[in-house]
């Protein structure tokens, strides 16, 4: 179809270590496929713990000079990293749907959220600003600085493969930090690709680094990128297994984290909610990425009033809107689950659920397409101890629960040990803000199922993560305040 000829500008199968593109030392490469039809894109240096130290050596070094720059400079590079991204959407998009099998239309959408970040990163850079504060003696004046904390490292997911990158080095770079990403194995490219922008745009060599490492090689890297002495913090998005072993190694150097780890959404129906956009605001939620987002709705839950029609125009929905395919097709918008591995997880979900009692309404099974897409699928008479409600599904499932009151509602969503995103729909203000203070999750949307913003605070809290991305709340991170007392006044 062309697409490669497209993005070829753009595919690097190199690693970009000190702004130089390089192979791995070892001269070892792995492939990368594209999930709807299986093929080969290109391949990658399959990168080590060494690698990754030059990796953490060019930061370290960069770190020295980009520290001492000054806020506008930096404000303008990023600026210009935004326009470029701006500029190359198309480009870039398709490369995205070609490793991640996301819909077009979704990765122009990701481009365009991705860019926000460095966007908006460029007009926070002005305003890290410091404090003094009043002294109880008159002879001391005292004094806040908020400082870059050093090098960052970077893990990051597949199912966002721009904006999980863009949301971290932005405000990593606003701060004046520098950092060294290393992408998921699935989508390596969309990273190379979003540097090479960097580069283009002036950002300074071992400002922005990427190692790109295969799945066995991965254990290893991740153990340098949190123990090194030359790193002062971690950012991971990913699993919270992955996220509860990095926590663990950054513990010895007391490095500073930031977790966004996964999810287990409840999206609530009231019996007073708009039912048109509740069913529109969960398909969102849901069917966004083929249910492959850590915010996805996970476990719908409907008051009895209203159930039945809500059953009714979500099936409706599911038929007659969804469209599996390649996501390069007209008119797609449920692409392939990204590997083997998750579809297994997805179909044992579904089988397991199954086989404790959830009823099979739609769906259910690979889909006629073969490969790795899977039937969009809804279950209904749920309980709580069946794998759709314990776990996070990540496919296109929707697993549906009737209730009877708000306590109820409100004892099965905080029933986990996952607190991310929680969705609810209500017309009733009362409501509105009586569930709105007791949901345990990070982050709310209340008759709205898209919560994503550059604006917004993004985060979790129990085992869903530590720390907050995106907002003016993004920068903490990566700073440290620095208390200054002055004395003899
Ligand atoms: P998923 O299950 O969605 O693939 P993961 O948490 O496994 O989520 O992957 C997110 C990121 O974490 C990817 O970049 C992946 O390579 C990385 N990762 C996986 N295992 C480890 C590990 N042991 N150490 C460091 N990073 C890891």
């Amino acid at each position: 179809k062309g697409h490669g000829l497209r993005y070829a500008s753009f595919l690097h199968q190199k690693g970009y270590i000190g702004g130089q593109w390089v192979s791995a030392a070892s001269g070892k490469t792995f492939e990368v496929t594209n999930p709807s039809n299986g093929k080969v894109i290109a391949s990658v240096p399959d990168m080590d713990e060494h690698d990754a130290q030059m990796a953490i050596d060019a930061a370290y070094d960069a770190f020295q000079t980009w520290r001492r720059t000054t806020a506008k400079e930096r404000a303008i590079l990023l600026r210009k990293w935004y326009s470029l991204m701006e500029e190359h959407k198309e480009d870039l998009a398709i490369l995205m749907t070609a490793e991640a099998g996301k819909p077009l239309v979704e990765s122009r959408g990701e481009i365009t959220y991705g860019s926000s970040f460095l966007e908006w990163f460029a007009e926070e850079a002005r305003r890290i600003h410091g404090e003094v504060v009043q002294s109880p003696a008159p002879s001391k004046e005292m004094i806040f600085l908020r400082e870059p904390i050093g090098v960052v490292s970077m893990i990051t997911p597949w199912n966002f493969p721009n904006a999980m990158i863009t949301r971290k080095a932005g405000a990593a770079l606003a701060a004046g930090c520098t950092c060294v990403i290393k992408p998921a194995e699935d989508t390596p490219f969309s990273a190379l690709a979003a540097v090479d922008l960097a580069e283009k745009a002036g950002i300074p060599p071992g400002v922005v680094n990427v190692v790109t490492a295969s799945r066995p090689n991965t254990p290893a890297v991740g153990e340098i990128l949190c123990t090194s002495p030359k790193v002062a913090g971690m950012s991971f998005t990913g699993s919270t297994v992955v996220g509860q072993l990095l926590y663990k190694l950054c513990s010895t150097g007391i490095k500073r984290i930031g977790l966004e780890l996964g999810g287990n959404a409840p999206f609530i129906v009231f019996n007073g909610a708009n039912l048109k956009s509740a069913v529109e605001g969960l398909m969102v939620a849901k069917f966004r990425n083929a249910g492959q987002a850590c915010i996805s709705a996970n476990r719908i839950l409907v008051q009895s009033g209203v159930y039945d029609q809500f059953l009714e125009q979500l099936k409706e929905a599911v038929s007659k809107q969804l469209v599996v395919g390649d996501g390069f097709d007209k008119g797609v918008n449920q692409g392939p689950i990204i590997n083997q591995s998750q579809l297994n997880k997805v179909s044992a979900i579904v089988k397991d659920s199954v086989a404790a009692g959830a009823h099979l309404v739609t769906g259910g099974n690979p889909h006629k397409l073969g490969g790795l897409f899977y039937e969009p699928t809804i279950l209904t008479e749920v309980t709580e101890d069946m794998p759709c409600f314990k776990e996070e599904i990540f496919g296109p499932v929707v697993a549906v629960r009737k209730f009877e009151t708000e306590e109820e509602a409100l004892q099965i969503a905080n029933n986990s040990d996952r607190g991310l995103a929680a969705y609810f729909y209500s017309q009733d203000v009362s409501q509105v803000w009586r569930v709105a203070r007791r949901l345990e999750t990070g982050m709310i949307g209340i008759n709205e199922g898209l919560i994503s913003a550059t604006e917004g605070a993004f985060g979790g809290v129990k085992q869903s993560g530590i720390g907050r991305e995106g907002s003016r709340h993004g920068i903490d991170d990566y700073t440290n305040i620095k208390y200054i007392c002055i004395g003899g006044i």
